[in-house]
């Protein structure tokens, strides 16, 4: 089975390690000459809308998956008219666009901080009517790890926030008072088998995943099986086939969704070693009807991403059960370079290799468990 990736990044790469074992083959498509899968499986370098590329890009595969979602939902309908395509491009789609993505929650009965549309001057005073302050102005679309989003504290701060953003087209949304935030990794495969991870505990750092904590040590059982609804109804709306990651924020015993991503997740590299099926590996089981893997957790583990710079590999393989990933990409401030992750017996344990990690590793914000 040869299998397309659209989008070279570490998803993508690491997407490829976890099937070479199983038999598979894999070709990805990038604009960028360097994308990290390119290390490790063949490269069509192109963009996203170059058709004869597609076509080139598109030869003797047998499906097409992505590890990116920003791929013009144009290029997976595309593809989609000759090859399987999934997650299905609807849910690209809905995640591309954070007014359409809250719609979709909304409509499948999940709760969501307050927010309002901001096409235009003419929505702000009806926005600010609908959402109280302190709010968070957000690009509907091509927003991630905090950019393209501006914190408003006043109502006059609202037009030049717009401005600051370009003046394209928002969502003006609640602040939420969170007592922390987690996500939720789901697998169904096409004939509707549903696997879910146990919740993850994420920590951020300027807007950016720094560490990720599973199972989620504050979560309860009651707290899991509502995800659980939540993210089954999506996955059945959407007749869903893959990877789906949900975050949501926690508040008091209530669980308020923000965004979807229909792919492989940052807070799921965990599984890698600590569940006994990786969610790459369970990627690729679910978009080819096969068995989906237990989802137990092996312990307690955690994951510490590397942002920005690499600290001296030998300084982290010093700590026991920690395990290094590498992603092949030149350093650049806050970029994801690779991550971490450690596995212990209890929570506490498990902590205390956290602590001992972020020693070691530089981030833009310091992050206290
Ligand atoms: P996003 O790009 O929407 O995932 O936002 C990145 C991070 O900003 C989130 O993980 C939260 O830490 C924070 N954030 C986003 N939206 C809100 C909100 N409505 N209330 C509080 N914090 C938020």
């Amino acid at each position: 089975m040869r299998i397309g990736i659209l989008g070279g990044g570490q998803l993508g790469r690491m997407l490829a390690l976890a099937g070479y074992p199983l038999g598979l083959r894999f070709r990805g498509l990038d604009p960028a000459a360097d994308a990290p899968l390119g290390q490790v499986a063949e490269l069509v370098v192109a963009p996203y809308d170059d058709r004869a590329a597609l076509e080139r890009f598109a030869e003797g595969l047998d499906l097409v998956t992505y590890e990116f979602e920003n791929v013009p939902s144009a290029t997976a309908e595309f593809l989609a008219a000759c090859l399987p395509v999934w997650p299905p491009p609807e849910a690209l789609a809905r995640s591309q666009d954070r007014l359409f993505e809250k719609e979709l929650f909304v409509s499948c009965g999940i709760p969501v901080p307050p927010y309002a549309p901001v096409s235009g001057r003419d929505d702000f005073a009806v926005a600010l009517e609908q959402v109280s302050l302190p709010a968070l102005l957000k690009t509907r679309r091509l927003g991630y790890d905090g950019r393209g989003q501006v914190r408003i504290q006043h109502a006059d701060e609202l037009p030049a926030a717009w401005e600051q953003l370009g003046g394209v087209p928002c969502i003006l949304e609640r602040l939420v008072p969170f007592d922390y935030e987690v996500s939720l990794l789901a697998a169904r495969s096409p004939s509707g088998r549903l696997a879910f991870y146990p919740l993850v505990e994420n920590r951020h750092t300027a807007g950016i995943l720094a560490v990720s904590r599973a199972p989620a040590p504050r979560a309860t059982a009651e707290l899991q099986e509502r995800a659980e609804q939540y993210v089954r109804t999506l996955l059945e709306r959407l007749s869903y086939v893959g990877i789906l990651a949900v975050e949501f924020f926690v508040v008091g015993d209530q669980l308020l969704a923000n965004e979807m991503a229909p792919r492989v997740h940052n807070s799921g590299h965990w599984t890698i070693e600590g569940a006994e099926t990786s969610q790459f590996e369970q990627h690729l089981r679910a978009v080819l009807d096969w068995p989906l893997g237990s989802t137990h957790p092996r312990g307690h583990a955690a994951m510490i991403n590397l942002l920005g710079t690499i600290p001296p590999i030998s300084e982290l393989l010093a700590i026991p059960n920690a395990h290094v990933h590498l992603y092949g990409k030149l350093p650049r401030p806050r970029r994801k370079l690779g991550h971490v992750t450690v596995r212990a017996d209890t929570p506490d344990q498990r902590d205390e290799l956290v602590r001992r990690v972020l020693r070691i590793v530089s981030l833009p914000e310091p992050v206290l468990l």
